[in-house]
């Protein structure tokens, strides 16, 4: 698949196993393409061309992040590297910054996910709504987890079984619903 994120590779390993019994994902092996879209859609479709034409086999690939309505939608297609460093704390760090004192905290994760394989390309997109919390709880999944809490719950993403974030999340459902187009490739 288009990434290189241990996180996610071992995301969607667990989602797609599910759904594909016996399936194997491989993180991609060559240099990241630039992502340089303006939608999710459009980056998980940029990551997935890459990685097919590196290796002539279907591939699969996901762009995603979160989107906080009071600061119009940021960090959104930028979340991977929304503080300088890129890291996961630093990320957090910024958004709880620029939430500090707004009431109004609705946000949603969204990923698009991508396959594209001889006979063409498909792309679906999917959201997980939830609230900002003020400060970070749990040490589970990855990225802004710790901040995120799912709509209908009162705990983090962080906080949540592997299995209960898959059910749930932005990934698992965008990821279940291309699940019927890689199946077909059999
Ligand atoms: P991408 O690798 O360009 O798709 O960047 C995705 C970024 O969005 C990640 O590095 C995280 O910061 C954030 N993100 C995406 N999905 C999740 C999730 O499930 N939990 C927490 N953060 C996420």
């Amino acid at each position: 698949m288009g990434t290189k994120n241990a996180h996610k590779v071992a995301e969607l390993q667990r989602i797609l196993a599910q759904e594909i019994p016996g399936v194997i994902v491989h993180p991609s092996t060559e240099e990241s393409p630039v992502e340089d879209g303006d939608t999710f859609s459009a980056n998980a479709l940029i990551k997935a061309r890459s990685a097919y034409l590196a290796s002539g086999r279907p591939a699969i690939a996901d762009d995603s992040g979160l989107e906080v309505d009071a600061l119009e939608g940021r960090p959104g297609i930028f979340s991977a590297r929304y503080a300088e460093s890129g890291l996961d704390a630093d990320n957090t760090a910024k958004v709880l910054r620029e939430m500090e004192g707004v009431e109004q905290r609705s946000a949603a994760f969204v990923c698009a996910a991508a396959l594209v394989h001889d006979g063409g390309e498909v792309v679906v997109e999917r959201r997980w709504s939830g609230t900002l919390a003020d400060q970070p709880a749990g040490d589970g999944g990855f990225g802004y987890d710790p901040i995120f809490v799912p709509e209908g719950h009162s705990v983090s993403a962080a906080e949540l079984s592997a299995e209960e974030k898959d059910s749930l999340s932005h990934r698992g459902l965008a990821f279940r619903a291309l699940a019927p187009s890689i199946r077909a490739l059999d």
